[in-house]
C-alpha cells in the first residue's frame, strides 16, 4: 500500500468528528487492505503507534533529529523552521510547508510506500550506541526526500505519536469488528489479551470471529490486568456474593509477571516492561517459581518491616542507570494474588481454582509471598482484617468473588475494593485514651473535632487509633502530656493545640458525637504541626465531604 493512500485517507478523517462515522470509515479501509502486513501497519500507524505499547522497541526520533532531517531535505535552517513550528503550531504542518519547497527543487524518483516506512522504523528502532544518531538522521532525511507535503505531514505525526484524528482504542475496536463481520465484545476481549490491535485485525481477516476466540493468552505478551470497582460497604459486598475472598490491598504498584524458564519479564500497570529496574526480582522469580506461568500481584517497598509510600516503587521502575545502588536503597517484596497462565491458559477458572494454582507454583520467600487470602461471609472478620490491613500500613482490603474468572481489563463486581478515601480532613485533637498492656504508658488513641465557626467551638467527629507506628504514639505522647487538663480512667482531654491529618474510609451521620457526624476507619496520615486549630476543617466542610460521597458512589 503507498504511503500516499494513508496520508489521504488521515486527511479525510480529520474532517470528520462522529466516531460512528469514524469507525465506518475505517471499516471500509481495512476490508480493503490485501496484505496482512500492511493491515497491521495500518491499524496502528492510525492510532499514532509504531509498536504496540508493551513492545521494548521504540523510535528514539525526537523533534531535535527531525529539525535536522527537514534541514537537509529543504534547506531551511532550524531557526526558521522553529519560528514556522511556533506560527503553526504544529510540527506535522511545517514538515508539509517545508517538503512544498523541496518539491520545487527536486522530485521524488520512488513513491513512499507502508512497507518502506515500516522497515525504516524497524531498522531506527534498532540502532544503538555511537554513530546511531547520525544513521537516524540519514534514513529520516531519506523518508522525507521521497515524501510529498501532506505525507510528510502524517509522517511527523506518526513519529511524534500525535496523529490529531481523534482515533482512539474504542473507534478502532468498532471499525475492525465492522470490518471483519466480527462482535465487538470479542474483538475487545482478543485486545484485552494480546494487547495489540493490529494483530487483533489481522487475525479478524484471516480467521474471522473464530480465530478471534481462540485467541489465548501467551507468555511474554502482557494481558490487561483485571481491575476493581468501589465497595459500597462491607455488608453491600458480601451480600452480592454470598461467600467472599478477602486480601489486603497493598500499597505498592501492580505487576504482572512473565516467566518460561529461560526469560522473565515484568510488566507495570501500564504494560510497560520494567523487567531490567528489577534484576533482584528476577533472579528471586526464577528461583522461587515454577516456569510456565504468568501472575499477578503487588509490588511493595518495604523498610523496617513497614511499606514505604508506593513513589518509591514507582522511583525503582523508573530507574535505568545504576539500578544496584536503588536495589539497596529501596528494598522490594511481591506479593501474588493472582495467576492467568500455568501450561497454559486458566483465566476462565474460578478464583478459588487459580488459587489452588497460585499456591502450587510457588515457594514463598523473604521477597515472595503469597497475599493471605481469608475465605469468609463474615462481615466482621472482612472489618477486622480492614483493620490490620490499614494497621500494618496498607490501604484497605479487596474483596473477591471466589467463583469469578479473571476479566482482563475489566472493572467489573467481581474485585471490590474497600480504602480509605482520598479527600482528608485536619482535624483538632481534643482528647485521647492511655493504651493498653505493652502500650500503657503510650496514649493510643486520639479524638478528633472540626471547627465551628459560626460559634467557635469545636465539635468531634471521631477517634483515631490506627495508622500509627510505635514511634509516632512516644512522640505524640510527649507531645500531648502537657496539654492534658482533665482525666476519667483511661480517658484524658487536651487543650486543643494540634491538628492531625486523617483519611477515612466514609463519613457517616451519627449521634454520637456533637458535629452529628462520624468518621468510618479513620486513618492517621501525619500532625499538622504547620496548621493551627482555627485552620482545621471546618463542621461545613465535613458536612459537603459527606454529601460528596454520595455523588462519588453514583458515579
Ligand atoms: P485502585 O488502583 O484503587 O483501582 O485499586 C486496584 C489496585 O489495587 C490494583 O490495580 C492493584 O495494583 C492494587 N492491589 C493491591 N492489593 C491487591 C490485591 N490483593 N488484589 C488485587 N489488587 C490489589
Amino acid at each position: 500500500m503507498l504511503f500516499r493512500e494513508f496520508a489521504e485517507f488521515c486527511e479525510r478523517l480529520e474532517k470528520i468528528s462522529s466516531t460512528l462515522e469514524l469507525a465506518a470509515r475505517i471499516a471500509e479501509l481495512l476490508k480493503k487492505i490485501e496484505d496482512e502486513k500492511d493491515l497491521y501497519d495500518v491499524v496502528l500507524f492510525i492510532l499514532g503507534k509504531v509498536y504496540p505499547p508493551w513492545d521494548e522497541r521504540e523510535l528514539g526520533v525526537g523533534v531535535g533529529l527531525i529539525y535536522e532531517a527537514l534541514e537537509n531535505v529543504s534547506g531551511v535552517k532550524k531557526a526558521k523552521i522553529e519560528e514556522m513550528i511556533r506560527e503553526l503550531g504544529d510540527l506535522g504542518l511545517a514538515a508539509e510547508k517545508l517538503i512544498e519547497k523541496k518539491k520545487m527543487a527536486t522530485l521524488a524518483f520512488e513513491e513512499l510506500t507502508i512497507r518502506k516506512v515500516r522497515d525504516t522504523f524497524d531498522e531506527m528502532s534498532s540502532l544503538t550506541g555511537e554513530g546511531s544518531r547520525k544513521r537516524k538522521i540519514m534514513l529520516l532525511t531519506g523518508l522525507y526526500g521521497l515524501a510529498s507535503p501532506m505525507e510528510a505531514k502524517y509522517l511527523t505525526r506518526l513519529i511524534l505519536s500525535e496523529m490529531r484524528l481523534g482515533v482512539g482504542e474504542g473507534i478502532m475496536r468498532d471499525a475492525i469488528a465492522r470490518a471483519f463481520g466480527a462482535d465487538s465484545e470479542i474483538v475487545e476481549r482478543a485486545y484485552m489479551i494480546t494487547n495489540d490491535l493490529g494483530k487483533v485485525a489481522v487475525v479478524a481477516k484471516n480467521e474471522g470471529e473464530k480465530g478471534l476466540k481462540n485467541m489465548s493468552v501467551q507468555i511474554h505478551v502482557p494481558v490487561r490486568m483485571m481491575l476493581a470497582q468501589v465497595a459500597e460497604g462491607v455488608k453491600e459486598a458480601l451480600d452480592e456474593m454470598k461467600v467472599a475472598a478477602v486480601e489486603w490491598k497493598f500499597d505498592g504498584s501492580r505487576v504482572q509477571v512473565h516467566w518460561d524458564g529461560k526469560k522473565v519479564t515484568i510488566y507495570s500497570r501500564r504494560l510497560e516492561n520494567v523487567t531490567n529496574a528489577l534484576p533482584e526480582m528476577v533472579e528471586e522469580i526464577k528461583k522461587c517459581i515454577k516456569p510456565n506461568v504468568i501472575l499477578d500481584g503487588e509490588i511493595i517497598a518495604v523498610k523496617d518491616g513497614r511499606p514505604m509510600p508506593f513513589q518509591h516503587v514507582l522511583r525503582r521502575f523508573r530507574r535505568k542507570h545504576d539500578v544496584g545502588k536503588m536495589v539497596e536503597k529501596i528494598p522490594l517484596e511481591v506479593h501474588f494474588f493472582d495467576v492467568l497462565y500455568s501450561e497454559g491458559e486458566v483465566i476462565d477458572l474460578p478464583l478459588k481454582e487459580r488459587r489452588k494454582i497460585l499456591e502450587s507454583v510457588i515457594e514463598e520467600s523473604e521477597k515472595i509471598k503469597i497475599a493471605v487470602q481469608t475465605i469468609t461471609d463474615n462481615v466482621k472478620k472482612v472489618e477486622t482484617i480492614y483493620r490490620q490491613a490499614v494497621d500494618a500500613g496498607h490501604e484497605g482490603v479487596m474483596i473477591k468473588n471466589p467463583s469469578s474468572p479473571y476479566v482482563p481489563g475489566k472493572r467489573g463486581k467481581h474485585w471490590l475494593k474497600l480504602k480509605a478515601v482520598m479527600e482528608t480532613l485536619d482535624l483538632v485533637v481534643v482528647g485521647g485514651e492511655w493504651g493498653e498492656g505493652k502500650r500503657s504508658h503510650w496514649l493510643s488513641s486520639f479524638e478528633l473535632a472540626c471547627v465551628d465557626t459560626t460559634t467557635g467551638s469545636l465539635l468531634r467527629v471521631g477517634k483515631v487509633a490506627t495508622g500509627f507506628t510505635e514511634e509516632d504514639l512516644e512522640e505524640m505522647t510527649e507531645l500531648f502530656k502537657p496539654l492534658i487538663v482533665s482525666q476519667e480512667g483511661k480517658k484524658v482531654e487536651f487543650i486543643p493545640k494540634y491538628v492531625f491529618e486523617v483519611a477515612y474510609q466514609e463519613i457517616q451521620k451519627s449521634p454520637k458525637y456533637e458535629s452529628g457526624y462520624a468518621l468510618r476507619f479513620p486513618r492517621f496520615i501525619r500532625l499538622r504541626d504547620d496548621k493551627d486549630v482555627d485552620e482545621a476543617d471546618t463542621i461545613e466542610r465535613v458536612e459537603n465531604l459527606y454529601k460528596m460521597q454520595f455523588e462519588l458512589k453514583k458515579q
